[in-house]
């Protein structure tokens, strides 16, 4: 074999060498290069001796360089998987997390699969959490609010390739403000859930690298973090039904201090709290126990 016959082999391992200092793995290159054949992973170990042609090692180049730059593989690939359901994603949108699947499989326990409720998804980025409760309750109707416009573009692709047009609608808004003014929305969700930016301004310098290259306005919470809890969690309940309720993710140390917050609104039941895969508090869900304008229903 001549030595600059670039194989498969050859290329992963290089790539396994180049990416050493740059914390990215072989498991990213082999994710990019299977990406480029269009074949799964398994394809790789078993044509290890096949040879590469120009135009694939062209295409795979400036993946790799992306990866040493601190992209995340999802971000250069634009595919991330999320509740068995695959998403398209992009630099413009958070990276769907584990983390966050245990928000929706909470949500998952206190519905029905028969149940039709009304949801809605603040700060909804490429459709993550409300397509899959839509896609794991197939009667439930949603709305997706994000103030990123690159974010709803790619959740408008999303809702059409996992089939949920006629149940999803899309909107721009900040936070809630979209719907203030609209009286057709008040009294209205079965459930509000989100994932707001959370991480408190100064620490995202100190975040994951993959973490820093995904857009600043989905991940920075303010001072504390806190903002968008405390917007959120005093402007949601004119949105919600008396019992209906409402999910967050949290941050890891945010646990009390979101609690203390929906305490002062006072039309929050005790807080539920979940554990994600870590062991830490990840997130925290309540009941609308009475109404703060004088509707009932
Ligand atoms: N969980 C994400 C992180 O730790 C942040 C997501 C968010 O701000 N909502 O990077």
């Amino acid at each position: 074999m001549p030595k600059e016959l670039w194989t498969i082999g050859r290329l992963l391992q290089w790539t396994e060498q180049y990416f050493l200092d740059k914390g990215a793995s072989r498991l990213d290159g082999e994710v990019l290069l299977s990406h480029i054949l269009g074949k799964d992973r398994i394809y790789l170990y078993t044509h290890y001796d096949e040879p590469l042609n120009k135009q694939e090692l062209d295409a795979y180049r400036p993946l790799v360089l992306e990866r040493a730059k601190g992209y995340s593989v999802a971000a250069i690939i634009g595919k991330k998987e999320f509740m068995g359901l695959p998403f398209i994603v992009s630099k413009d949108v958070l990276i769907p997390r584990p983390d966050t699947e245990t928000l929706v499989e909470d949500i998952l326990t206190v519905f029905d699969k028969d149940s039709a409720p009304y949801i809605l998804d603040v700060c909804t980025g490429p459709g993550t959490i409300l397509y899959s409760l839509l896609h794991y309750l197939p009667q439930a109707m949603g709305l997706g609010l994000d103030i990123s416009k690159e974010a709803l573009a790619v959740a408008v692709k999303n809702r059409e390739q996992l089939e949920l047009t006629e149940r999803a609608k899309l909107c721009y808004s900040d936070l809630l403000s979209a719907l203030s003014g609209d009286t057709v929305y008040e009294n209205t969700f079965d459930l509000i859930v989100s994932n707001p930016p959370y991480i408190p301004s100064e620490e995202i310098l100190t975040l994951e690298p993959e973490v820093q290259h995904e857009p600043v306005i989905a991940l920075d919470g303010g001072v504390d973090g806190l903002d968008f809890y405390r917007r959120l969690l005093a402007e949601a309940p004119k949105y919600l039904k008396t019992g209906g309720y409402l999910a967050v993710e949290i941050g890891y140390d945010q646990a009390e201090a979101v609690t203390d917050i929906a305490k002062s609104v006072g039309v929050y039941s005790e807080v539920m709290a979940q554990k994600d895969l870590g062991g830490i508090v990840r997130i925290l869900r309540w009941q609308k126990t009475g109404d703060d304008n004088g509707h009932r229903n």
